[in-house]
């Protein structure tokens, strides 16, 4: 497919090795230069999720509440029914059960009304704990925007440079053969992404290794595609290199 000589797709792989090297140094900053900012993030999201909680307690608190109301008010029907039924009761014992069953009943309902102030009481200090933390929220949010406005211009300038090696990097991928790419990036995958040592003098740069010189000799020549027998990079003379890349002034 590819009409490249061997040196030349040497010289392109160099150059992509170089690009990837810069895009990964972009990436580092993209991470680092917003820090503060993602740290302001970090704790908007957690006093987020502390007012969330406060506000599922009060509304758990509300719905408690409603329960209990409900019971009161069936237990309030039950005694005004009862107490009406116990005036027109003439019987003695009947009607001393009933007024028994009566005062059972009342004293279950300020058991209920104890546990309606419980209730009561909770639903205000989660209300209160809200109020806090909806505060401590828009103030930690109003932080973190202004983190972010710091670093906005930085942030966009180092995704353009991002993406500008990404758009290079497609135009050396569609004329370099396929499986020498492959290689590359599974090497560069295992090699903390970098993927082609240098020659320099004798010696793969990458590991800092000797290299055979009759081997440097061929790889210059671009007669063969080697990889460093220490860090199985592939190799490339950086004589070819610099040959090949203009200069860059301007
Ligand atoms: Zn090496």
């Amino acid at each position: 497919m590819s009409q490249l000589t061997l040196a030349e797709q040497l010289v392109l792989l160099a150059e992509l090795a170089n690009l990837d090297a810069k895009a990964r140094t972009v990436a580092d900053k993209l991470e680092t230069v917003p820090g503060a900012a993602k740290k302001a993030d970090e704790a908007v999201a957690a006093l987020k999720k502390q007012l969330e909680d406060a506000e599922a307690k009060k509304e758990a608190g509300e719905k408690a509440r409603r329960t209990v109301e409900g019971e009161l008010s069936d237990e309030r029907a039950k005694i005004r029914k009862w107490e009406s039924r116990a005036n027109e009761l003439r019987g003695e014992r009947e009607h001393a059960a009933l007024v028994s069953e009566i005062s059972a009943t009342k004293r279950a309902m300020h058991r209920l009304e104890d546990t309606q102030l419980e209730h009561m009481e909770a639903i205000e200090a989660a209300q209160k704990l809200g109020g806090e933390l909806k505060g401590k929220h828009d103030k930690a949010a109003a932080h973190a925007a202004e983190e972010w406005k710091k670093v906005e211009a930085d942030v966009a300038a180092l995704k353009a440079e991002h993406d500008g090696y990404k758009a290079s990097r497609k135009v050396l991928l569609e004329k370099l053969p396929a499986p020498l790419t492959k290689r590359y990036e599974q090497i560069a995958a295992k090699r903390a992404g970098v993927g082609v040592g240098l020659i320099k003098g004798e010696m793969c740069s990458a590991c800092k290794r000797m290299l055979p010189p009759q081997m440097c000799m061929q790889i210059r020549k671009g007669v063969i595609l080697e990889a460093c027998p220490s860090c199985q990079r592939l190799l490339v003379h950086e004589a070819m290199t610099a040959a090949a890349t203009p200069p860059t002034t301007g």
